[in-house]
């Protein structure tokens, strides 16, 4: 009989674990921390920066007391600067790279003080951006995520109006729907979306979905360009005998559901078992112990190198008690009646042709909760009564300017290949928005 209920925790407890993995910097220390930047000249940090931010430029605002200054510095290149404070892989991207990251010192701390700059203007209610003239061009957005977004925004600062088509009943995206709890607290997402659209010339259709509600052929009929922002629109099953028992579940999901529900609520299981090696696999095992899962097993197919989750997240794993098992597959679902009741698993290595093989020699893993997290990718669904851009594999084919095949379609973000990350879908949006003025221009 699986083990699985609400209220593991008390209210006090579930506030205390779902709180920020660190507090925000005051005033005093962001001085101190800004003190520590050497101000390099031709700084690696904004090199690693996937949107290119001024990195020193809007440290050294901070150091002289110019936090609005700081913050137009990072909007500018980055619109969604405030949430890649708090959910960018720093330690693998700016800081990483910051020249102070050597043995003896360690990175400056540019994350939190992006979050202490950003903050502090969006605390005050102010708008920095102005638009330009009204160019009498009007451009549809598919897709209301970062990468929508940031196309939107920077369109509509170049004088055009734009509209966005989003499926569901907010925007934002996987802001709004995915990242982890304790990385975009209370309604940080609602608030930059609020902040975005205070630039005015944009309007947003929620409930609207490309595909079923309007075709890709009207679109680019009716509009003088069109950006699609899709995201992973399907999830990656594991194919294997008991998928369908209940209490086995699609961890992008459930992590929707302790975005968007009271968290004291929803059903945990006392045994929970991980299958992926991702960053929606380590979410969902940090986040599911922070619920009151008594053991939480995360297991991975390859080694801890090849796992698609950062060193920092692994370690975010570890320390919140989760237990991480590299080297096994699943086998199947065990069941126990109509519930999942644990997971059969096989032991992997590499054969001598380097691929990966099942050893033959298998262990059980009790579970009452079950979460796949093998990954998501683009189904191109939304094209199914239009003429298609063309695929690259299961995403969308885009040139460096993220022009699509097709005459006047651009796309960008988690729908488009490369790295799934917010700042990489900013970038994405910002890059197709100026090739997008360009053209309406030209
Ligand atoms: C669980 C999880 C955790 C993550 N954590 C991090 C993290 O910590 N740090 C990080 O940098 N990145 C993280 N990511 C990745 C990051 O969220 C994405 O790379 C980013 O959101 C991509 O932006 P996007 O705009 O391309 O897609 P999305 O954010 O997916 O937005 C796409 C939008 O398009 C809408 N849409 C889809 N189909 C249609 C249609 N047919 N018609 C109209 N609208 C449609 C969707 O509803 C959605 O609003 C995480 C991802 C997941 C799944
Ligand atoms: S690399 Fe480090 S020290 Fe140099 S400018 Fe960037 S944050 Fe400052």
């Amino acid at each position: 009989m699986s083990d699985i209920r609400a209220g593991r925790l008390s209210d006090a407890q579930l506030a205390e674990n779902f709180a920020a993995l660190q507090p925000p910097m005051d005033a005093a220390q962001a001085a101190v921390e800004a003190a520590r930047c050497l101000f390099c000249f031709d700084a690696p940090c904004t090199e690693a920066c996937p949107t290119g931010i001024d990195i020193p430029g809007f440290i050294r605002k901070i150091a002289t007391g110019n936090l609005r200054g700081a913050a137009v510095t990072i909007l500018r290149e980055n619109i969604m600067g405030g949430t890649c404070a708090n959910v960018c892989p720093v330690e693998e991207l700016c800081e990483q790279v910051c020249v102070r990251n050597a043995a003896e010192d360690k990175p400056v701390e540019i994350g939190r003080l992006q979050h202490f700059a950003t903050d502090h203007l969006f605390r005050s209610g102010a708008q920095p951006f102005t638009r330009a003239g009204d160019s009498g061009r009007h451009v549809a957005v598919a897709g209301a995520g970062p990468a929508g977004l940031a196309c939107a925004h920077a369109l509509a600062l170049l004088g055009h109006r734009v509209t966005v088509f989003e499926a569901r009943a907010k925007a934002g995206g996987l802001n709004e729907y995915g990242i982890a709890a304790y990385k975009m607290l209370d309604e940080r997402a609602a608030r930059e979306v609020e902040f975005i659209l205070g630039v005015g010339g944009i309007e947003i259709e929620t409930g609207v979905s490309l595909g079923r509600d309007v075709s890709l052929d009207a679109l680019r009929e009716v509009y003088d360009a069109v950006f699609l922002g899709l995201g992973h629109n399907a999830v990656n099953a594991l194919g294997l005998e008991g998928e369908d028992l209940a209490g086995v579940h699609n961890a992008v999901d459930f992590i929707e559901r302790i975005r968007q529900e009271d968290p004291a609520t929803l059903p945990i299981g006392r045994r929970v078992v991980v299958i992926g090696g991702g960053n929606t696999a380590i979410d969902v095992a940090v986040q599911t112990k922070k619920l009151g899962a008594e053991y939480v097993t995360l297991v991975y197919r390859r080694g801890a190198e090849d796992m698609g989750a950062t060193e920092h997240e692994q370690e975010v794993a570890q320390t919140s008690g989760v237990l991480i098992k590299h080297w096994a597959q699943p086998v199947r679902i065990l069941a126990a009646g109509e519930e999942a009741g644990g997971v059969e698993f096989e032991y992997t290595r590499y054969d001598e042709g380097g691929r990966l093989a099942g050893t033959g020699e298998t262990f059980e893993l009790p579970a009452d909760q079950v979460f796949k997290a093998v990954g998501q990718h683009f189904a191109p669904s939304p094209f199914q009564e239009s003429e298609a851009p063309e695929m690259d594999g299961s995403r969308i084919r885009v040139d460096e300017e993220r022009r699509t095949s097709l005459e006047g379609v651009w796309a960008g973000g988690d729908c488009v290949p490369g790295n799934d990350l917010t700042v990489v879908a900013v970038q994405d949006g910002k890059l197709a928005a100026r090739s997008i003025d360009r053209y309406l221009r030209r």
